[in-house]
């Protein structure tokens, strides 16, 4: 600071800095916090940061650095350090899959689901493109009734029965889809809540049962040893969780029929697509696990619901779904999870909060009854009151059997914020060392604004792209 601009020693530059603070302190905080920005000397790093994070809306920092050294000779090969980016720190992405959490994270992740899904059905990504011939189908798994609830449609089906509390089984009315009483149960006395829950809950533990029988029965169907079926043939799936209207966990998956060694293995020639398909359909039939709670579900077993959609993906002209369609419905689930059932995307500590939940009458039962159950010594290892906001699945929203296809790790790690070499670790050549630590989240309230600027314009561009791509298609 040159002598007449340093507001210590200048009497002028004093008044002009006091003055100066006076006015900023009259602005309203937002645009306070603008001027705080626009006087930044690395502004324009930081902008370049917050677009490398595509405009996340709740950004993670972190502080620290990454040396990769050669293993031989001590030699630094690369170094990097938050000390010379603004405020020191570096901002990363929260990737947070939900679109009510962070809607660029979550877009980008719908992306990668896409992707991951697609991958394993066409190929790419490091997957075989001879994929595309073995048997694949696209499965639909539901949950069975817990009561009867407002049906899309005409809800009226039995409408003449009532129940011992006097509701009818139908109101009688035309719902459209988007109407909130769909999925309501329709009598909440007779509607089984514990069992609801509980099912929800298992539902993982019923994915697994499914995919165990399905090796017994194309063993069975294929006249092989059961202890010899996954020495001949290897069953790769990924799966999406979706909630429906009335809160029960459905699954969506993709089916593929792989050799022992997986994708790029041809199966064997018995495992056809219609052996899969019955397979697929006598196996999800079969699943019955014990209720954990054998009062809640009056001693029975919990199994899957009636309605199973099997279709095959068949290769090229003449499939009745494309494949493209199937990665784009599977990934489209992934970013809605529990709110497209009207419950809350954040864990719930207390009673007292689940009242004060804006939610509709059944899902706030359901969070309730998922508390009140979750207390019990004998379901703790269901861990009910901390996945009650999820109305009891605890399931991530995709999981996928290994070599279905690439993992979201991978398709991260071809990203910016992997190549500056956020972690630690070695392989034969080089050492990686590095120190880091949590730095903060979020955004003050100008950076939150310009972030949604951001965001914006890299959604818009995205959206003129694809346009453009699909003009282009003859
Ligand atoms: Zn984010
Ligand atoms: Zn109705
Ligand atoms: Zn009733």
């Amino acid at each position: 600071m040159t002598a007449g601009t340093n507001p210590y020693t200048d009497p002028t530059a004093r008044r002009a800095f006091l003055d100066r603070e006076a006015r900023l302190r009259q602005l309203p905080p937002v645009e306070r916090d603008f001027v705080r920005l626009g006087e930044m000397p690395d502004l324009n790093r930081w902008l370049e940061q917050v677009r490398a994070t595509g405009g996340c809306a709740e950004p993670v920092y972190l502080a620290g650095h990454t040396t990769t050294l050669d293993a031989d000779t001590g030699e630094v090969l690369r170094h990097y350090s938050t000390a010379t980016e603004p405020g020191g720190r570096l901002v990363v992405r929260c990737r947070n899959r939900r679109a009510s959490r962070c809607a660029p994270c979550s877009r980008e992740h719908s992306g990668d689901t896409f992707h991951l899904v697609r991958s394993g059905l066409v190929g790419g990504k490091g997957v075989p493109e001879t994929v595309r011939t073995h048997p694949r189908l696209f499965v639909t798994l539901t949950a069975p009734s817990f009561g009867p609830v407002h049906r899309a449609g005409d809800c009226h089906l039995a409408r003449r029965r009532r129940c011992e509390h006097g509701s009818r089984q139908g109101c009688g009315r035309t719902h459209l889809v988007a109407d909130p009483l769909v999925g309501q149960p329709l009598c909440t006395d007779c509607y089984d809540y514990p069992g609801h829950v509980l099912w929800n809950a298992m539902a993982p533990a019923l994915w697994k049962a499914f995919r165990d029988n399905l090796y017994h029965h194309l063993a069975a169907r294929a006249g092989v040893a059961r202890s010899e079926v996954r020495t001949l043939v290897r069953v790769s799936a990924a799966k999406v969780a979706e909630y429906q209207k009335r809160g029960a966990v459905h699954f969506h998956a993709v089916v593929r029929l792989d050799g022992p060694d997986g994708p790029s293995v041809p199966p064997p020639s018995w495992a056809t697509g219609d052996l899969l398909l019955k397979a697929v359909r006598s196996a999800a039939a079969a699943v019955a696990l014990p209720c954990p709670d054998p009062v809640a579900c009056g001693g029975g077993r919990l199994s899957f619901g009636t309605q199973l959609d099997v279709h095959p993906l068949i290769n090229g002209e003449g499939g009745r779904i494309s494949d493209d369609a199937v990665a784009a419905y599977v990934a489209k689930y992934t970013s809605k999870s529990v709110e497209a059932a009207g419950a809350v995307d954040r864990r719930i500590e207390s009673l007292v909060e689940i009242r004060a939940l804006r939610v509709s009458p059944h899902v706030r039962a359901l969070i309730t009854t998922a508390w009140r159950i979750g207390g019990l010594p004998e379901l703790q290892h269901l861990r009910l009151r901390a996945w009650a906001h999820m109305l009891g699945y605890r399931g991530h929203c995709l999981t996928k059997t290994r070599d279905y296809s690439t993992t979201y790790g991978q398709l991260r790690g071809a990203r910016a914020e992997h190549a500056r070499g956020l972690y630690v670790g070695w392989d034969d050549e080089t050492v990686v060392e590095g120190a880091w630590r949590f730095a903060g989240t979020g955004h003050t309230p100008a950076e939150a604004l310009i972030a949604t600027g951001i965001a914006e314009d890299l959604a818009t561009n995205r959206d003129i792209v694809r346009a453009e791509q699909v003009r282009e298609r003859p």
